[in-house]
């Protein structure tokens, strides 16, 4: 099998209503999108936080085997790591090709599934322009709840009045038996998220996520110490170097990688071997579109408990609320949460059919 054709599309989608994280406000969504066409009539899907440039193409997969994913990947790769983000695009489409290929999913040619549906957190409750915010991020919360989800993440990083006020309100409005885990997007320094996490650690957190930037590795150790909740980070990394100290040095309880920027599939499984010879747990990271959810499913779902234990810390997967077109319509058929689990793709490949339609409304 050859590649014949590559085709990019960076996707916009407008959102109706702003959000904010602790790095600001938020009006679009975006996502990368790498078409991968063959002599054998397969065409694979990719997406990535960004898209190959034309020169890469036809240096790297104009003309090549698509079964050779590992040369393919270390040839686009400079060291450096700036592309790694278009690789994992492109790492994505080649799997795609493969598994319908192979007439397998995906998750079956990375050794197979240890969860057909996983159980999903609701990630959203952001900041919006409301009169009384708090008030409105309880029943955005309970809402989740009420959906039948387990757990719920909630932004914060906003300052300690607000979260303080807020994580105990969000608390209050789940109730005791459901997951709470917070993310402040990096928006603290080392001796803030300490004050603000001893504080709003009260409210029984399940994880406190990117309390700092993502490569402060010693300031990640030292909040580790200091406070008695378990740290997530790593979603902007790109390949395996750039996670190696925070993984090795145990800055991190829960490292996120995510499928579209760390390098695809090939390049989180290596992650993934890092993380588990050091100890720490991988629930990826996952915020996107279409193809990237299918990805970051087919990849979760072959990841073991850590540990093999008969009441394990679930699997959770990063079920993203928020307004996303890129998401919600760009498969022709979406795919839901039911009843708190995210079922895991079952065709050939990805596993999803993405509608044209859509992708040529909001390439720009
Ligand atoms: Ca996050």
């Amino acid at each position: 099998m050859k590649i014949t054709e590559v085709k990019t599309y960076n996707l916009k989608y407008p959102l109706v209503e702003p959000f904010a994280n602790s790095h600001g406000w938020s009006t679009a969504r975006s996502a990368g999108v790498v078409e991968i066409r063959t002599d054998a009539g397969i065409t694979g899907w990719g997406e990535g936080s960004s898209i190959p440039s034309q020169s890469a193409i036809h240096a790297h997969l104009i003309g090549k085997d698509p079964s050779d994913i590992e040369v393919i990947w270390n040839a686009m790769h400079q060291h450096g790591g700036s592309n790694i983000a278009a690789i994992s695009g492109v790492d994505i489409a080649l799997w795609d090709i493969m598994g319908q290929a192979w007439d397998q999913p995906i998750y079956r040619l990375l050794g197979g599934a240890f969860r057909d549906r996983i159980p999903a957190y609701a990630s959203g409750i952001f900041k919006k322009d409301k009169s009384d915010i708090t008030q409105a991020l309880m029943d955005e919360a309970k809402g989740y709840v009420d959906q039948g989800f387990p757990a719920v993440k909630m932004k914060i990083g906003f300052g300690e009045a607000y979260d303080v006020k807020n994580v105990a309100a969000v608390r209050k409005a789940i109730g005791d038996a459901i997951l709470l885990a917070v993310d402040a997007n990096c928006g603290y320094d080392v001796g803030t998220a300490i004050d603000v996490g001893q504080k709003i650690s009260e409210n029984d957190l399940f994880w406190y996520e990117e309390p700092i930037t993502t490569d402060d590795v010693d300031g990640y150790v030292e909040i580790r110490h200091a406070l008695k909740v378990r740290v997530a980070g790593g979603e902007g990394l790109r390949g395996r170097w750039a996670f190696r100290d925070l993984i090795q040095k145990r800055g991190l309880d829960i490292v996120q990688p995510d499928v579209s920027i760390a390098g695809g599939f090939t390049e989180c499984r290596k992650i993934a071997a890092m993380a588990s010879a050091n100890y720490v747990r991988v629930l990826p990271h996952m915020w996107g579109g279409s193809i990237r959810l299918a990805a970051t499913l087919h990849w979760q779902a072959t990841i073991p408990d850590s540990p093999q234990v008969l009441n394990s810390i679930p699997s959770l997967f990063e079920f993203d609320m928020t307004e996303n077109g890129l998401r919600t319509d760009l498969a022709k058929e979406p795919i839901r949460a039911v009843e708190g689990f995210v079922p895991v793709p079952q065709g050939p490949g990805l596993g999803i059919e993405i509608n044209r339609e859509v992708l040529e409304k909001y390439a720009c």
